[in-house]
Protein backbone atom coordinates (compact mmCIF):
# COMPACT_ATOMS: atom_id res chain seq x y z
CA UNK A 1 0.00 0.00 0.00
CA UNK A 2 0.95 3.45 -0.39
CA UNK A 3 2.14 5.49 2.15
CA UNK A 4 0.99 9.54 2.02
CA UNK A 5 4.54 10.70 1.56
CA UNK A 6 5.06 8.64 -1.57
CA UNK A 7 1.84 8.85 -2.42
CA UNK A 8 2.29 12.84 -2.45
CA UNK A 9 5.87 12.55 -3.87
CA UNK A 10 4.35 10.57 -6.90
CA UNK A 11 2.06 12.95 -7.30
CA UNK A 12 4.43 16.78 -7.33
CA UNK A 13 6.36 14.65 -9.50
CA UNK A 14 3.64 14.19 -11.83
CA UNK A 15 2.33 17.60 -11.59
CA UNK A 16 5.96 18.74 -12.13
CA UNK A 17 6.54 16.58 -15.43
CA UNK A 18 3.42 17.79 -16.23
CA UNK A 19 3.97 21.80 -16.18
CA UNK A 20 6.37 22.70 -18.54
CA UNK A 21 6.30 26.36 -17.63
CA UNK A 22 8.41 25.01 -14.08
CA UNK A 23 12.18 26.06 -14.28
CA UNK A 24 11.09 28.17 -17.24
CA UNK A 25 10.35 31.56 -16.90
CA UNK A 26 12.58 33.94 -15.48
CA UNK A 27 12.23 37.09 -13.63
CA UNK A 28 13.85 40.08 -16.07
CA UNK A 29 14.68 42.06 -12.47
CA UNK A 30 16.13 39.51 -10.63
CA UNK A 31 16.46 36.39 -12.54
CA UNK A 32 15.00 34.26 -10.71
CA UNK A 33 12.39 31.72 -11.29
CA UNK A 34 8.80 32.39 -11.67
CA UNK A 35 6.76 30.61 -9.13
CA UNK A 36 2.92 29.00 -9.65
CA UNK A 37 -0.01 30.18 -7.80
CA UNK A 38 -2.82 28.42 -7.71
CA UNK A 39 -5.94 31.30 -8.15
CA UNK A 40 -9.21 29.92 -6.81
CA UNK A 41 -12.30 31.07 -7.02
CA UNK A 42 -15.77 29.34 -6.25
CA UNK A 43 -16.50 29.38 -9.74
CA UNK A 44 -14.11 26.56 -11.05
CA UNK A 45 -14.05 28.08 -14.49
CA UNK A 46 -12.34 30.81 -12.93
CA UNK A 47 -9.51 28.89 -11.25
CA UNK A 48 -6.33 29.39 -13.23
CA UNK A 49 -2.59 29.28 -12.60
CA UNK A 50 -0.97 32.61 -11.88
CA UNK A 51 2.79 32.79 -12.17
CA UNK A 52 5.24 35.20 -10.90
CA UNK A 53 8.60 36.29 -9.30
CA UNK A 54 9.66 33.89 -6.24
CA UNK A 55 11.87 36.25 -5.41
CA UNK A 56 9.24 39.40 -4.47
CA UNK A 57 7.71 37.68 -2.11
CA UNK A 58 10.38 35.47 -0.23
CA UNK A 59 13.09 37.90 -0.20
CA UNK A 60 10.95 41.12 -0.33
CA UNK A 61 12.84 41.98 -3.31
CA UNK A 62 10.07 44.37 -4.92
CA UNK A 63 10.66 43.64 -7.96
CA UNK A 64 8.14 45.27 -10.05
CA UNK A 65 8.22 42.16 -12.62
CA UNK A 66 4.26 41.18 -13.87
CA UNK A 67 2.28 38.50 -12.78
CA UNK A 68 1.58 36.40 -15.77
CA UNK A 69 -1.60 33.67 -16.76
CA UNK A 70 -0.92 29.78 -18.25
CA UNK A 71 -2.92 31.82 -21.10
CA UNK A 72 -0.86 34.63 -21.32
CA UNK A 73 2.29 32.61 -22.25
CA UNK A 74 0.16 30.16 -24.76
CA UNK A 75 -1.02 33.03 -26.55
CA UNK A 76 2.57 34.92 -26.85
CA UNK A 77 4.27 31.70 -27.32
CA UNK A 78 1.86 31.12 -30.03
CA UNK A 79 2.72 34.47 -32.08
CA UNK A 80 6.25 34.58 -31.03
CA UNK A 81 6.29 30.97 -32.74
CA UNK A 82 4.26 32.68 -35.93
CA UNK A 83 6.76 35.31 -36.18
CA UNK A 84 9.47 32.48 -36.37
CA UNK A 85 8.14 30.62 -38.58
CA UNK A 86 7.45 33.35 -41.36
CA UNK A 87 10.87 32.61 -42.91
CA UNK A 88 11.93 29.38 -42.86
CA UNK A 89 15.04 29.98 -44.49
CA UNK A 90 16.14 32.04 -41.43
CA UNK A 91 14.73 29.80 -39.05
CA UNK A 92 16.80 26.86 -40.18
CA UNK A 93 19.90 29.19 -40.95
CA UNK A 94 19.96 30.46 -37.66
CA UNK A 95 19.35 26.17 -36.12
CA UNK A 96 22.58 25.45 -38.52
CA UNK A 97 24.35 28.59 -37.42
CA UNK A 98 23.15 27.69 -33.81
CA UNK A 99 25.00 23.78 -34.33
CA UNK A 100 28.11 24.98 -35.58
CA UNK A 101 28.60 27.60 -32.55
CA UNK A 102 27.14 26.14 -29.77
CA UNK A 103 27.04 22.13 -30.41
CA UNK A 104 29.79 21.26 -33.11
CA UNK A 105 32.07 19.01 -30.85
CA UNK A 106 34.79 18.46 -33.86
CA UNK A 107 37.33 20.15 -31.81
CA UNK A 108 37.00 18.01 -28.26
CA UNK A 109 36.87 15.24 -30.82
CA UNK A 110 40.32 15.85 -32.06
CA UNK A 111 41.68 16.24 -28.78
CA UNK A 112 40.33 13.44 -27.79
CA UNK A 113 41.62 11.02 -30.11
CA UNK A 114 45.40 12.61 -29.57
CA UNK A 115 44.67 11.65 -25.48
CA UNK A 116 43.46 8.58 -26.40
CA UNK A 117 46.79 7.73 -28.40
CA UNK A 118 48.70 8.95 -25.32
CA UNK A 119 47.05 7.07 -22.84
CA UNK A 120 47.53 4.27 -24.70
CA UNK A 121 51.56 4.62 -25.33
CA UNK A 122 51.58 5.88 -21.23
CA UNK A 123 50.44 2.80 -20.67
CA UNK A 124 52.73 0.88 -22.88
CA UNK A 125 55.50 2.58 -21.46
CA UNK A 126 54.41 1.70 -18.09
CA UNK A 127 53.91 -1.95 -18.41
CA UNK A 128 57.21 -1.96 -20.31
CA UNK A 129 58.67 -0.32 -17.11
CA UNK A 130 57.23 -2.69 -14.85
CA UNK A 131 58.18 -6.04 -16.93
CA UNK A 132 61.81 -4.48 -17.18
CA UNK A 133 62.26 -3.87 -13.70
CA UNK A 134 60.72 -7.46 -13.20
CA UNK A 135 63.24 -9.14 -15.63
CA UNK A 136 65.73 -7.79 -14.04
CA UNK A 137 65.63 -5.34 -11.11
CA UNK A 138 66.61 -1.52 -11.86
CA UNK A 139 68.03 0.45 -9.59
CA UNK A 140 65.28 1.15 -7.20
CA UNK A 141 64.91 4.65 -6.84
CA UNK A 142 65.64 5.15 -10.73
CA UNK A 143 62.74 2.65 -11.40
CA UNK A 144 60.39 5.26 -8.81
CA UNK A 145 61.53 8.04 -10.53
CA UNK A 146 60.84 6.68 -13.79
CA UNK A 147 57.56 5.00 -12.86
CA UNK A 148 56.39 8.34 -11.03
CA UNK A 149 57.04 10.50 -13.77
CA UNK A 150 55.25 7.80 -16.44
CA UNK A 151 51.92 7.55 -13.76
CA UNK A 152 51.67 11.69 -13.45
CA UNK A 153 51.61 11.87 -17.32
CA UNK A 154 49.21 9.52 -17.37
CA UNK A 155 46.79 11.16 -14.66
CA UNK A 156 47.03 14.49 -16.01
CA UNK A 157 46.39 13.09 -19.45
CA UNK A 158 43.30 11.14 -17.97
CA UNK A 159 42.00 13.83 -16.24
CA UNK A 160 42.08 15.85 -19.26
CA UNK A 161 40.22 13.29 -21.42
CA UNK A 162 37.55 12.76 -18.79
CA UNK A 163 36.53 16.47 -18.83
CA UNK A 164 36.62 16.51 -22.86
CA UNK A 165 34.84 13.37 -22.75
CA UNK A 166 32.10 15.46 -20.84
CA UNK A 167 32.00 18.17 -22.85
CA UNK A 168 31.93 16.65 -25.84
CA UNK A 169 28.85 14.79 -24.35
CA UNK A 170 26.97 18.16 -23.83
CA UNK A 171 27.60 19.40 -27.24
CA UNK A 172 25.66 16.26 -28.44
CA UNK A 173 22.99 16.66 -26.12
CA UNK A 174 22.40 20.58 -27.53
CA UNK A 175 23.08 18.99 -30.90
CA UNK A 176 20.05 17.00 -30.22
CA UNK A 177 18.31 19.76 -28.70
CA UNK A 178 18.56 21.73 -32.16
CA UNK A 179 17.87 18.37 -34.38
CA UNK A 180 14.21 18.20 -32.56
CA UNK A 181 13.86 21.89 -32.88
CA UNK A 182 14.21 21.70 -36.18
CA UNK A 183 11.81 18.86 -36.52
CA UNK A 184 9.44 20.82 -34.65
CA UNK A 185 10.02 23.66 -37.05
CA UNK A 186 9.37 21.07 -40.20
CA UNK A 187 6.16 19.64 -38.51
CA UNK A 188 4.27 22.77 -38.25
CA UNK A 189 4.97 24.07 -41.81
CA UNK A 190 1.39 24.39 -43.53
CA UNK A 191 -0.36 23.25 -40.08
CA UNK A 192 -2.14 25.92 -38.02
CA UNK A 193 -0.46 26.47 -35.11
CA UNK A 194 -2.23 25.53 -32.00
CA UNK A 195 -0.29 25.55 -28.83
CA UNK A 196 1.25 22.09 -27.10
CA UNK A 197 3.12 21.53 -24.22
CA UNK A 198 5.46 19.18 -26.38
CA UNK A 199 6.05 22.15 -28.71
CA UNK A 200 6.99 24.27 -26.30
CA UNK A 201 9.21 22.41 -24.47
CA UNK A 202 11.07 21.54 -27.75
CA UNK A 203 11.70 24.91 -29.12
CA UNK A 204 12.12 27.29 -25.58
CA UNK A 205 14.92 27.05 -23.65
CA UNK A 206 13.35 29.84 -21.13
CA UNK A 207 11.09 33.09 -20.96
CA UNK A 208 11.90 36.19 -19.50
CA UNK A 209 9.45 38.74 -18.31
CA UNK A 210 10.39 42.12 -17.95
CA UNK A 211 9.05 44.82 -15.66
CA UNK A 212 7.39 46.65 -18.95
CA UNK A 213 5.35 43.96 -18.97
CA UNK A 214 6.58 41.84 -22.28
CA UNK A 215 7.56 37.89 -22.85
CA UNK A 216 11.38 37.19 -24.53
CA UNK A 217 11.35 33.92 -25.63
CA UNK A 218 14.34 32.71 -26.07
CA UNK A 219 14.13 29.77 -28.34
CA UNK A 220 16.85 26.55 -28.18
CA UNK A 221 18.12 27.79 -32.35
CA UNK A 222 19.45 31.30 -30.57
CA UNK A 223 16.61 33.55 -31.51
CA UNK A 224 14.99 35.97 -29.35
CA UNK A 225 11.47 37.03 -29.93
CA UNK A 226 9.76 39.43 -27.52
CA UNK A 227 6.18 40.03 -27.33
CA UNK A 228 4.18 42.69 -25.44
CA UNK A 229 1.82 41.27 -23.19
CA UNK A 230 -2.20 42.52 -23.71
ZN1 LIG B 1 12.25 39.15 -9.43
Amino acid sequence: MQTEVEYRKLRGNHYNSLNPFCFKIVCGECGDHYGKKVWHSTDPKYRKNVWHCNSKYLRETGCSTPFITDEDIKILFIRAVRKLSVDDGTVLETCMLAKETLADASAEEERGKELADKLEMLNLMITNLIKENAAEPMDQAEYNRKYNLLSGQYEEAQFEYNSLCEKILEKRSKADKIDAFIEQIKSMQNMPLVYSDKMFINMVDEVVVTADESLIFKFKNGAEIEELLD
